[in-house]
Parts: structure tokens; sequence; C-alpha cells
């Protein structure tokens, strides 16, 4: 506890809250933000002077109308601040998780912002004037880019899982590789939502090695699917062997049991005739036998959060059937967001100039070592006293379990601390953080790399803004 000073004032001197709000500073705040949002920030703000005058800190000063006005606006300013902040994505993971993975392309933005303010047809067909499905709008371009019969959506990856497991398996065994248990980030661990849709795991094989032969001794009467899972974000090397898709695709068929394949990322078209690390096609798996493919709309598709399920139109009506898939529907700005996607695939050759998070992918390391060039004395110019800023080649990665290991070659500035002199990295990230735009970098070691390839010519002159604005 504080020692009372003489100044201390006791909390008899606080303005009532009604008089507080007729001072001008005050007043015109609810003109406006409106007398509620007011009123609760000159009551937390006066609240907060009574817990100083328990602990005999408060002080004439804190009573100050002008000081006390500046504090309920910064008040208001906190509570009526969007909450979701933009943010430049320099770590070097293109799709990151924790950012909102794939940006989307322009089309998807004019798409969604129609569609956001206006009433559309999502379940509607205007030529019969009856109701239609929503996935109708998706599923025939979606089925016809992975060469499947039938496509469903839902919220996300892990929900496809979920309406999967729940529809087809409910109360049935489901046979894993043990290679392939998989926990990705942000508690996405495979036994939890098995048990969740009510399904029981029958594991098979080994860590590293699973055979045909595991598999085959693990169905019974009581096995409702076989399913394969793509290890995102771990890989298992030196002594390893899973099945290939056609061994298991054959068995299955030939016991009457669906196949279903978990892709996390799943390319709609190969990524290798970029110059990519190759990562599983769709259309390929289907080939290989799949009855069903999972796959997340905001990796590698670079388009809105979405579980698209593609594959046999029976399995897909038995799915869409499930009490299941109604719970996990997405609403009409995702399908919005779709349906730019899908329509941009229809001409590929345009594809990495217009779908933003192949364009990033594919962007060449010149260009970004330019951007890297222009942006140097740029952040050179902007860094405190006691750090050095240079251009250093690095490695940026997919990222959302997309090859894991697989890097693409990059350009960074990297700032250091100078010399001798032991600035601290961690208090300059903190800085870059709290600007009002936050600037995310990668710390390694004794380095703090801002990775120049999602920041594109377009945002370098705002990108030079805002970090100008960490010596103000
Ligand atoms: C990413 C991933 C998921 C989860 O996808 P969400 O769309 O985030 O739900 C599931 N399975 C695999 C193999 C993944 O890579």
């Amino acid at each position: 506890m504080a020692r009372p000073s003489p100044a201390a004032l006791d909390a008899s001197a606080l303005p009532p809250v009604d008089r507080v709000l007729g001072w001008p500073g005050v007043n015109d705040l609810s003109l406006r933000h409106g007398r509620t949002a007011v009123l609760a920030a000159a009551r937390a703000e006066l609240g907060a002077c009574r817990e100083k005058a328990k602990s005999h800190l408060l002080t004439e000063h804190d009573l100050e109308p002008a000081r006390l006005a500046t504090a309920i606006a910064a008040r208001v300013a906190a509570a009526t601040r969007p909450r979701l902040q933009l943010v430049w994505n320099l770590t070097g993971t293109v799709l990151h998780t924790n950012l909102g993975r794939a940006p989307l392309p322009r089309e998807a933005i004019d798409a969604v912002a129609r569609a956001q303010g206006e009433a559309v047809a999502l379940e509607y067909d205007v030529t019969t004037g009856k109701r239609g499905d929503r996935d109708e709008l998706v599923a025939p371009r979606l089925a016809a880019l992975c060469a499947a019969e039938h496509a469903t959506v839902v919220n996300n990856c892990a929900a496809g899982l979920l309406l999967t497991l729940g529809a087809l398996a409910r109360r049935r065994e489901v046979i894993v590789s043990r290679g392939e248990l998989i926990e990705i980030g942000g508690s996405f661990r495979l036994p939890d939502l098995m048990r969740a849709a009510g399904a029981r795991l029958i594991e098979v094989g080994t860590t590293n090695r699973t055979h045909l032969a595991d598999y085959e001794s693990a169905i019974s009467a009581r096995t409702a699917m076989i399913l394969k899972v793509h290890p995102s974000n771990y890989r298992i090397t030196g002594f390893a062997a899973e099945v290939p898709s056609n061994a298991l695709a054959g068995l299955a068929a030939a016991r009457g049991l669906p196949f279903v394949v978990d892709l996390g990322s799943g390319a709609l078209i190969d990524l290798a005739a970029y110059g990519l690390p190759a990562e599983p096609v769709v259309a390929d798996v289907v080939a290989a036998g799949a009855d069903l493919v999972l796959f997340s709309g905001d990796k590698l598709l670079g388009g809105p959060q979405a579980g698209l399920i593609i594959g046999r139109e029976t399995l897909i009506r038995r799915l869409n059937r499930d009490p299941l898939k109604r719970a996990l529907r997405p609403g009409k700005l995702t399908y919005a967001a779709l349906d730019a996607v899908l329509a941009l695939y229809q001409s590929p050759e345009s594809l990495p100039e217009r779908l933003t998070t192949l364009r990033l992918l594919t962007r060449g390391a010149d260009s970004i070592r330019a951007t890297a060039e222009r942006l140097c004395p740029v952040v050179a110019a902007a860094l405190p006293a006691g750090y050095v800023a240079a251009i250093e080649p690095v490695a940026s990665e997919i990222g959302s379990g997309a090859q894991p290991g697989e890097t693409l070659p990059s350009y960074a500035v990297a700032i250091r601390p100078r010399g001798t002199q032991k600035a601290s990295l961690t208090s300059l990230a903190g800085r870059l953080r709290r600007l009002p735009r936050p600037i995310l970098g990668r710390l390694a070691g004794d380095c703090l790399f801002l990775d120049m390839r999602c920041l594109e010519e377009t945002a370098e002159a705002d990108f030079s803004a805002e970090i100008g604005r960490l010596n103000r």
C-alpha cells in the first residue's frame, strides 16, 4: 500500500457522472458515439479514480476536466475500435493459420462485398422460383476441377472430417495407419475428432511402417471405412513405408468399404508446373480410387475458410442428409468467395497472376529482392538507435502443413543489434507489433527477419508510412 500523500484526495472529491457528461469535451463525444458508450466510459474512468482514492493516490490533476475528458475519449475509442486488426505478414509463412491463411483474390473480395449487404439467391432457384441448394453454387465447378462426381461444402476441413465420420462411421470402426494419427496446431487431433464423431478408431501398423496386410487384417463386420490422412506438418523419413492410395482403394473396393482421404491442403492444380514443391493434386487422388477427398478452402486452394468434400455422389448425398451437415454449413459470404475463386480456376493460365496465394508462392526471388532493396533504407531510417538493417537471403514456407521441410527462396530485411551494444530484439519486435498495423517478422537467433515475399510492390508505400511511425 502506498503511503498517503498530503495532497491525496478522497473519493468524495469525485464529480458525479451526470456532471461529467455535461462537460464540453465529453458532451461532444456523446454526439458522436451516443450516450450509452460515453456513460460506460465515464463510469469506468471515475471507477479508476475511485480505486486511486482508496490507495490515497488520487490528486487534483486526476480530476481536471480536460484530463478526464481525454481519458474518457480514449476509453470510448478503445471500446469501439475493431478487434480484428490488419497486420503485415513478414513472417515468411505465406499460409499462416494464426494470420488467417490465404489472402483472397480481388475477385473474391468484390464478390463478398457485393453479397454481404444485399439479398442473394443463396438457396433459391430463380428459374423455377423454388427453393434451391446452396451447394449447387459451387459443387458443379468443384467436382469438375477434381474430376469427381459430386461435392459438398462445410465450415472447414475438420468439420468435413467430423461430418464424414459422423455420417458414414457413427458407432462403427475406421481404420487408420498409426503413422497418420496427426495433431495439427490449434487442437486438431485425429483421435479426438473421431471420438467426437462417435466413430471407433482402429490403428494399424507402426509409426514408421504400415503395410497393406495391416489394413486387411483389421477389416471386420464393424468396419465403416478406411481413412488415409495426409501427414501435413511433419514427415517420416528413413526406414518408413506407407501404403499408396491406389492399393488402399483396391482393398476398400474389394471389401465394399469407402476409402476416404483427408488431404488437408490439397491442390486443385499441379504446383510443380509453377516451379513449386509438388503437393498431392485432388484429381490424382480421385483417379487413384479415393471415394471421398477432404481438403481446406483457405490453404493451397487460395480461397475462404471452408471444408471441401468431393467424391462419389452416393456418399456425398449421405453426408448431405446427415443433421451434422446443417450444423456445419457455411454462410453466404463463404459461398460468394468460393464461387469467385473457383471461377478463376477456369482460366489456369492467369491463375499465378490473379490468385493471390499462388502469386505470393510463385513470386520470384528477384522481385522479392528488389522490394527488400527499396525498403531496407526505409527500415534502417526508421529504426531506433542501436540496430542495423541489411538485405539477406532467407527461406519462406508455404505454411498450413503444405510440404513441410520444403522452402521457397526469398529475401528479408534482417535487423540486428548494432556492434556490441545489446539492444533487445524482443523489445523492438514488441514495438513493431504495437504499430497501428502491426509488423510481424520472424525472430531467429540474434536477428529479426522481415521476409518481403508477402509485401507486394503495391503495398510498399503503405508499409513505409507504417514503419516511419516507429519513431513518432
Ligand atoms: C489443415 C488440415 C486439417 C484441418 O483443416 P481446417 O480447414 O483448418 O479445419 C485437417 N487435416 C489435414 C491433413 C490438414 O492438413
